[in-house]
C-alpha cells in the first residue's frame, strides 16, 4: 500500500514549507456532541484557515514549487480552491487566472476577484470549464494548478493529519469531507503511514458524488452534476484519475453520503450548538454523526473544512425557511 508520489517526509516537507503562510489547525472539544454520543468527539476548525477553508494548504505548497520561468498560475474551481490559489500566487507574486463554471455562487466569485485574481466563467461543468484552463497552459505558458489531483495539491492537504496527529495522538477516528479526494487522501496518508489502525471516513452528498460512483464501479466514471447545499464538494473526479482514486480505494475505512437534509441538519448543529457558520460541504461530518450514518470511536475528529456560504442562504437554513440553490 506505498505510493512513491507522496510519502510521509513530503507531507512533512510541506508543513515546513506553508508553515509561514497558514493558520495552524486549532481543535477543540465538542462539549454538545461528546454529550449526545458518549464518547469524545473534538471538533478541527479548519474554516478558520485564510480565505475561510483549507485548501489554501495545498494551492500554497503548490505555488511554492512552481517552475522558474512560469507565466502563471490557473486552476478550474468551484470556489474555494480558486480562492486559495489566487491568495497563493498573490502572496508568491505570480499571475492567477481562475477558470470556474456558471454554478459557482456569486460570493464565491467575488471573494477571488478581491483577491487579485482575474476570473474566467465557462460552461456549466468543471470540465467545460477546463477546456479554457487548459488553453491557457497550451498556449500562454500558465501553470494547471488543479484542486485535488497533484502531489504537492495532496502532500499540503495532508499537513492538517499531521497537526491532528500531533495534537490529539491518541485520536482513532477522523471524520473528513469527500469531494475530488485530495483532502481525504492527504489526511489518510499523513495519519495511516504513522498510525495504519486509525479509521478515515469520508463524507460527501448524494447529490453527486463522482468519487463514490467511481469506487463502486471500479473505475473513474462521471455523475451529472446537480445543485446541493455541500457546493463545495461538487465535481468529477477526472476520467483520467491517477491519485486521489487509488489511494480513497486504498486508506479510506468507509465511505458516507448525505441527504440534504442532513447535510442542513449540520449546518444548524455548528451554528445552534457550537456557535461556528459553515458551509453545507464544511458540515457534513457533523451532518454524518446525527444522522447516525458513522458511529463515533472513542475519540473522533471531526473535521470542519470551509465557512465560504452565502450568508442569505444560511440564515434561510437555520431559520428552516425554504431556499433554493
Ligand atoms: C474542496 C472542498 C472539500 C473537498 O476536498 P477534496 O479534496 O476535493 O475532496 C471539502 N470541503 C470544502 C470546504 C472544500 O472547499
Amino acid at each position: 500500500m506505498t505510493r512513491p508520489e507522496i510519502g510521509l517526509a513530503d507531507i512533512q516537507a510541506a508543513r515546513s514549507r506553508i508553515a509561514p503562510h497558514i493558520v495552524p489547525l486549532r481543535i477543540t472539544p465538542s462539549a454538545s456532541l461528546s454529550r449526545q454520543f458518549d464518547k469524545e468527539i473534538l471538533l478541527a476548525h479548519e474554516y478558520l484557515q485564510t480565505t475561510g477553508a483549507f485548501k489554501l494548504r495545498g494551492a500554497m505548497n503548490s505555488v511554492l514549487q512552481l517552475e522558474p520561468g512560469t507565466t502563471g498560475v490557473t486552476a478550474v474551481s468551484t470556489g474555494n480552491h480558486g480562492r486559495a490559489l489566487a491568495y497563493s500566487a498573490r502572496q508568491a507574486g505570480v499571475p492567477c487566472i481562475i477558470c470556474m463554471s456558471e454554478l459557482v455562487p456569486q460570493n464565491k466569485l467575488e471573494a477571488i476577484r478581491a483577491l487579485g485574481a482575474e476570473t474566467r466563467i465557462f460552461g456549466k461543468s468543471q470540465d467545460e470549464a477546463e477546456v479554457e484552463a487548459k488553453r491557457l497552459v497550451n498556449e500562454e505558458g500558465y501553470t494547471m494548478i488543479p484542486p485535488f489531483e497533484h502531489p504537492h495539491v495532496i502532500a499540503g492537504q495532508g499537513t492538517l493529519g499531521l497537526e491532528m496527529l500531533e495534537q490529539v495522538p491518541d485520536l482513532d477516528t477522523v471524520l473528513v469531507q469527500l469531494s475530488g479526494g485530495g483532502l481525504v487522501s492527504g489526511i489518510a496518508l499523513a495519519i495511516k503511514l504513522q498510525k495504519p489502525d486509525v479509521r478515515i471516513v469520508a463524507i460527501s452528498m448524494e447529490r453527486g458524488c463522482a468519487m463514490y460512483a467511481s469506487q463502486q464501479a471500479g473505475k473513474p466514471v462521471e455523475v451529472e452534476e446537480l445543485p446541493t447545499l455541500a457546493d463545495s464538494l461538487g465535481g468529477g473526479i477526472g476520467l483520467d484519475n491517477r491519485l486521489t482514486f487509488g489511494i480513497v480505494h486504498d486508506y479510506v475505512d468507509q465511505l458516507v453520503l448525505l441527504g440534504e437534509e442532513e447535510i442542513a441538519d449540520g449546518i444548524r448543529h455548528a451554528y445552534f450548538n457550537e456557535q461556528v457558520i459553515l458551509e453545507g460541504g464544511g458540515a457534513v461530518g457533523i451532518g454524518a454523526l446525527l444522522a447516525g450514518k458513522v458511529t463515533p470511536g472513542n475519540k473522533t475528529i471531526v473535521l470542519l473544512s470551509g465557512k465560504n456560504i452565502d450568508m442569505e442562504l444560511h440564515r434561510k437554513i437555520v431559520n428552516h425557511e425554504d431556499y433554493e440553490l
